[in-house]
């Protein structure tokens, strides 16, 4: 697919797009070996930043730690190969897309124990992963037939490859049904995330967001996001989530890197709230955008300029 940028970060070096291609027995590419992150820069007061670096480097280390992948380099280094990579594609905001994958290290399933995963960081223009219009307007979604990956199964802390396998599952079915996404359950029959976004509850005045345990990859945004409304003096609280309460819900919206703060204006068809907008998830959203033009107050290690 032809992509807005000309250079990419993969073991090492920046080389043109066009040749950062791996085999195709690569070990990854048959038995999921990956893990990955999704980055933002934006364009804030104080140039181009990527958004919370460090800790996306971190969820990207611990990942790997999980599946015994060894990424030959440091975090620093690939904190590094972050910034080169939206810097010199003279990019002013972006969306990171770092990888570890296994890839030529034979064909057995267990890799051996000497292998050193290969690492690739692209960075190119992405805009809002649901549409423009959705950040104001919302969006349709539905619950899916599909529940969430058993934590003995697949860990979803882990943001690995082959979980998206379950992703793909939830917002695929979603399409066809005419949602812009879809809410898996997890093997509880409890609230657990969106194909690829944390979901927040808001009733009564309070917030709700499933509890980690729910088989959810603990968001980056979803902490943003609790940290804001806690400054906002919104009460936050983390528990399990029952199917019905997203009816009964005044408001709802989902967060991720991609997705960023995106209000939902139905479920299943029926109108949450309103069916627009509401005002908590207005106020959160004005507080993470606010992130990028300096009005919100955030740690300063949260924005890493590139240069
Ligand atoms: N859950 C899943 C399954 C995701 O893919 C994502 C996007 N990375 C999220 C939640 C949100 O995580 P974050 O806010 O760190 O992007």
């Amino acid at each position: 697919a032809k992509v807005n940028a000309e250079l990419i970060w993969f073991n090492g070096e920046l080389m043109p797009w066009q040749n950062a291609t791996v085999h195709v027995m690569s070990h990854a590419l048959h038995y999921g070996s990956s893990v990955f992150e999704g980055i933002r820069a934006y364009e804030t007061h104080k140039g181009t930043c990527i958004f919370r670096l460090e800790e996306h480097i971190k969820r990207l280390f611990d990942s790997a730690k999980v599946y015994r992948m060894n990424i030959p380099f440091t975090q620093e280094e690939v904190e590094q190969a972050c910034k080169d990579a939206v810097a010199k594609n003279g990019l002013a905001s972006a969306y990171l897309r770092p990888l570890a994958f296994l890839g030529d290290v034979g064909m057995g399933l267990r890799p051996p124990a000497d292998a050193k995963a290969d690492l690739m960081v692209a960075a190119f223009s992405w805009e809002a992963y649901l549409g423009a219009e959705a950040i104001e307007q919302g969006v349709d979604v539905g619950v899916s037939s599909w529940n969430r990956l058993a934590p003995n199964t697949m860990p979803t802390a882990a943001k690995a490859g082959g979980n998206y396998l379950s992703s793909q599952l939830i917002s695929m079915e979603a399409g066809r049904h005419g949602y812009t996404e879809g809410i898996a359950l997890d093997i509880n029959n409890m609230v657990s995330e969106g194909a690829g976004q944390n979901l927040f509850l808001v009733r009564n005045g309070i917030i709700y967001t499933p509890f980690s345990t729910a088989s959810i990859l603990p968001g980056l945004t979803r902490d943003t996001v609790m940290k804001l409304a806690a400054q906002l003096g919104y009460e936050v609280r983390e528990e399990p989530v029952s199917r019905e309460s997203l009816y009964l819900a005044d408001e709802f919206f989902m967060t991720g890197t991609a997705t960023e703060v995106v209000p939902v204006k139905s479920v299943d068809g029926m109108p949450v709230g309103t069916g627009s907008r509401g005002p908590v998830t207005k106020a959160i959203q004005e507080a993470f955008f606010g992130i990028f033009d300096g009005s919100t107050d955030i740690p300063d290690s949260w924005l890493a300029p590139v240069k």
